[in-house]
């Protein structure tokens, strides 16, 4: 059929010729003949872009400084005959990259399978319903139906447009949104001027439509011209790159010092350069944190796993650090703080206020006057509520098993049960042979949606829904119980509108009218003041109860959390005091916002919590406003307006499930479920990522430094080296991809949600991580010195002393893990010595590998090491404990300190 497409210029066709050519009609395909057409077409999607090859990722990871150093140092040694040496340096070498390779791939993995989860929907018609498929499962022939904010999922021939504006950058370059009608154009119209088309990747910024898919995957115009994805996206982010910038001035730092120690001891110390060449090889080797870049990628890795495991999907690796430094979060009401399960529960009409029963979207339940049933034979108006709610009503509601689905919007689905609940269960017979012949799609901007229908008498009627105020304007009269039409009462329903509001529901107001020209086309302009009011909807959308949990965690956490919405104020209001938010005094409306100027309005956003009647322009300016208070702003949003505030906000957060491939794409962050609780888990992980980069870095630094003074201290006094060059390598390769890989998987501290954010400026390398690496670096050093002097002074060989210094350093390493785990609390619980899994494979790991070097002859034989006696071996264990000992009391210490102060 592709080929036949090229040929056929849909374009150029009315769309009943198309409908033809592509072997379709407007009730869509059956599911059975899109299962067959996918088969012969294959897949809606572009080929991915091609992986790099296992081989260069492999060799990629020894693109880097620090290893440059270590090959370097392997040559040296190899051209000096120091095979072990050479051997045991490119075994760090080799051993890091294996594991850089493994876990680099497991993180492509987790960021590959998040993909997964984004991929997008349309929404077709098959089997004559509306239903949602993956947008891969879309086949020629499809009837599609797109609206304000979607991608477009295919190449469609449009079939109804209205009001359609599609943003066609991505094809053409042009960035204006560009008018699309279903009218044909001439056949020779370039891609930028087929109106009558609506292009696969282009973006609808407006209105809504229905096409028929013309081509799929590669057969569509962008995948002739691009034919691929966009590559996937690289592991790094600010944090990694400072590092990596660290990295590099460490090494070069590392080479100036290991330079000027060797000038010096070939000229002050007279040493033989042989052997100082090793030591400064031992020196460099010692510095270097090879394995620190690789285990920061695998800490961010595990972290985009935690969070899809808490259905919040990292779409730009950044986020990740932006969340855990988050310290307001502007939230959207409808579905993010409450369910989005919406019910009708009251009618309000001229003289009558009504109650409306049952649960869910089934269409059945009662509707109640004055506490008794009434029969809506009686009430005229009821009738006139189900055909406004009907009517005026893009959802369908689905049963199966007894229970009721809605597809499309949950308000329209309870309105639609609603009608059915007044109609009696079927669809109301009164208007059968109505035929809808134009649309006024609802837009956040004028706050109503308004449908003209045809009915069979060939009468035109127009029925309106929308936000009381918008609604009320259109209005001159309202309806009266006995159908006749009476001046409109405005301040009764303003009154009623805040009765309503004040419970917790959400108001709409209903109205219905002749067209204004007469003619078959709505025009907005024309309907102010041309109709009658019928009367006002309440719907009950209740909280989320996770939600509640979650906003108080946030203010245990320091955060502020503050709901913009679009609904009323009182609503708003009310819905706040349900989920806890404090501050619920102060509302302040989108009307408000625009009176302010931005140095009010910067005060005014900080202080309030409630912001209603807003439309995605005020989003914009309230993250602003907030930013410019030197707050990290968190912004939820889901419509296609308000792709701008949250690319704005440090943190944007689009919701996966209601949300448009607009407001995803231009977010950070997706939440799965559209729940706030999701937003606070993230900022959590967030939270413990950059804690435990921090913790990994902590752990290394010393670890480096330690070794790095032992050596420098040993020539300055011109002392044996109390651990060797090889010595060292092989403590690097044992320790730093188990223990150091161990802190990548820590869990959250207990007391993660219970701190204030960090600042968005805070340094990496703060005051006190800088104070904890030069005190373990110096009791390092200190300790393996000390045990080194004890065992010579023992009369112990000096292979013997030199195991015990190395076995001291892998221990103290040990104990320094359960101290670093915890740097915000106590190491001293029960929890802390208990550790997780991890770290108890890892130190058991490498308690053996370090019995194994100590033992067995094969390996004394290769690092020059001897079998040390058991009661050292329990000094051993013992300088390690004090070691602990020392630094968590100093940490108590300096903790208890800060507090008081
Ligand atoms: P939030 O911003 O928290 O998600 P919201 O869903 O109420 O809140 P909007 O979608 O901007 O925000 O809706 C604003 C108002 O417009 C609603 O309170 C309602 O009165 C009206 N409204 C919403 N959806 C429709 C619709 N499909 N048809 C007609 N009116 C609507």
């Amino acid at each position: 059929m592709t080929d036949r497409t090229e040929d056929l210029k849909p374009h150029a066709l009315p769309p009943q010729d198309v409908l033809h050519a592509m072997d379709t009609n407007v009730s869509g395909l059956g599911t059975e003949e899109a299962k067959r057409r996918l088969e012969v077409h294959g897949a809606n999607r572009l080929p991915a872009a091609p992986k790099r090859s296992p081989v260069v990722r492999f060799l990629s990871q020894f693109h880097n400084v620090l290893i440059y150093v270590l090959l370097a140092s392997a040559a040296v040694t190899g051209f000096m005959q120091h095979w072990i040496d050479t051997g045991v340096i490119l075994a760090v070498v080799f051993g890091n990259a294996v594991v850089g390779y493994l876990q680099e791939g497991r993180a492509e993995d987790a960021m590959n399978s998040i993909r997964v989860m984004l991929a997008p929907h349309a929404a077709v018609l098959r089997d004559g319903r509306r239903t949602s498929v993956d947008a891969a499962d879309l086949v020629p022939g499809d009837i599609v139906l797109v609206e304000a904010g979607d991608r477009v999922p295919a190449d469609l021939r449009l079939l109804e447009a209205r009001s359609l504006k599609v943003e066609e950058a991505a094809l053409t370059g042009e960035s204006v949104p560009v008018d699309k009608t279903q009218d044909a154009v001439s056949a020779d119209a370039v891609l930028g001027d087929r109106s009558s088309m609506l292009f696969s990747g282009t973006l609808v910024a407006a209105g809504t439509g229905k096409g028929v898919v013309v081509a799929t995957g590669m057969a569509t115009e962008i995948g002739k011209i691009s034919g691929m994805l966009e590559a996937v996206e690289s592991l790094s982010t600010p944090l990694v790159r400072q590092m990596d910038v660290f990295a590099r001035w460490l090494t070069l730092f590392i080479l100036i010092i290991s330079g000027m120690l060797l000038a010096y001891g070939l000229v002050v110390g007279h040493l033989p350069f042989d052997e100082l060449f090793m030591t400064i090889v031992g020196l460099a080797v010692a510095a270097i944190p090879e394995g620190l870049p690789a285990v920061m990628t695998i800490t961010l890795a595990v972290g985009v796993q935690a969070m899809a495991g808490r259905n919040a999907i990292v779409r730009r690796l950044p986020a990740i650090e932006t969340l855990g430094s988050v310290s307001v979060i502007c939230t959207d009401k409808t579905g993010t703080l409450t369910r989005n399960e919406m019910v009708v529960a009251s009618l309000v009409a001229a003289r009558h206020v009504y109650a409306v029963d049952g649960e869910g979207y089934a269409p059945e339940g009662a509707v109640r006057w004055n506490d008794a049933d009434v029969d809506p034979q009686d009430h005229a108006v009821l009738s006139e509520f189900a055909r406004a709610a009907g009517l005026c009503n893009d959802a369908v509601l689905h049963s199966a098993n007894g229970a009721w689905r809605v597809e499309g919007d949950p308000m329209e689905g309870a309105l639609m049960a609603l009608a059915g609940k007044i109609t009696g269960g079927g669809s109301d017979p009164f208007t059968a042979g109505w035929r809808r012949i134009d649309a006024i799609p609802f837009d956040a901007a004028h706050r109503y949606m308004a449908v003209l229908h045809v009915d069979d008498e060939n009468k035109r009627h127009v029925h309106v829904k929308g936000a009381p105020e918008a609604v009320l304007e259109l209005c001159a009269t309202q309806r009266m119980p006995d159908g006749s039409s009476a001046q409109l009462d405005a301040p009764y329903w303003e009154n009623m509108v805040e009765v309503l509001a004040a419970e917790g529901q959400r108001v709409l107001a209903v109205a219905v009218g002749a067209p204004p020209s007469g003619g078959a086309h709505l025009v907005q302009a024309d309907l102010p003041g041309t109709l009658t009011l019928i009367g006002l909807v309440g719907l009950i959308d209740p909280p989320r109860p996770e939600a509640i949990v979650a906003v108080a965690d946030c203010y245990q956490a320091g955060i502020r959390v503050k709901m913009i919405t679009g609904d009323h104020a009182a609503t708003a209001r009310a819905i706040a005091g349900m989920i806890g938010l404090k501050n619920t005094d102060r509302v302040l409306t989108g009307a408000d916002l625009d009176r302010m100027d931005d140095a009010t309005l910067s005060l005014a956003a900080a202080e309030t919590d409630i912001f209603a009647r807003t439309s995605p322009a005020h989003k914009l300016r309230l993250v602003t406003a907030l930013q410019s208070q030197g707050l990290t702003v968190a912004m939820t949003g889901d419509g296609v307006n308000d792709a701008p505030a949250l690319k704005r906000a440090d943190a944007g957060i689009a919701m996966g499930v209601k949300g448009s491939e607009a407001a995803k794409e231009a977010a950070e962050l997706v939440l799965a479920d559209d729940n706030f609780a999701s937003i606070a888990a993230a900022v959590r992980e967030g939270r413990t990522v950059y804690d435990n980069i921090k913790k990994v870095i902590s752990w290394t630094l010393p670890t480096n430094a330690g070794e790095a003074a032992t050596i420098i201290i040993a020539l300055f006094a011109g002392l044996a080296l109390p651990v060797t060059a090889v010595q060292i390598l092989w403590v690097n390769l044992v320790t730093a991809i188990t223990l150091g890989l161990a802190l990548a998987f820590e869990p959250s501290e207990e007391g993660t949600m219970r701190r204030p954010p960090r600042r968005r400026d805070e340094p990496l390398l703060t005051a006190d991580l800088i104070w904890n690496v030069l005190l373990v670096s110096v009791l390092f050093a200190a300790a393996v010195f000390g045990i080194f002097l004890y065992a010579l002074d023992k009369g112990y060989p000096i292979e013997l002393a030199r195991t015990m210094a190395m076995n001291t350093l892998v221990v103290m390493e040990i104990f320094n893990v359960f101290f670093i785990r915890n740097i915000y609390g106590t190491s001293l619980t029960w929890q802390a010595v208990r550790g997780t899994k991890v770290v108890w494979i890892c130190v058991i790991s490498v308690t053996a590998a370090q019995f194994a070097v100590t033992y067995l002859p094969f390996m004394q034989s290769l690092f020059g090491t001897q079998s040390v006696p058991l009661q050292d071996g329990l000094l051993i264990v013992g300088i390690g404990a004090v070691f602990f000992a020392l630094v968590e009391i100093e940490k108590q210490m300096r903790l208890a300190f800060r507090n008081r102060g």
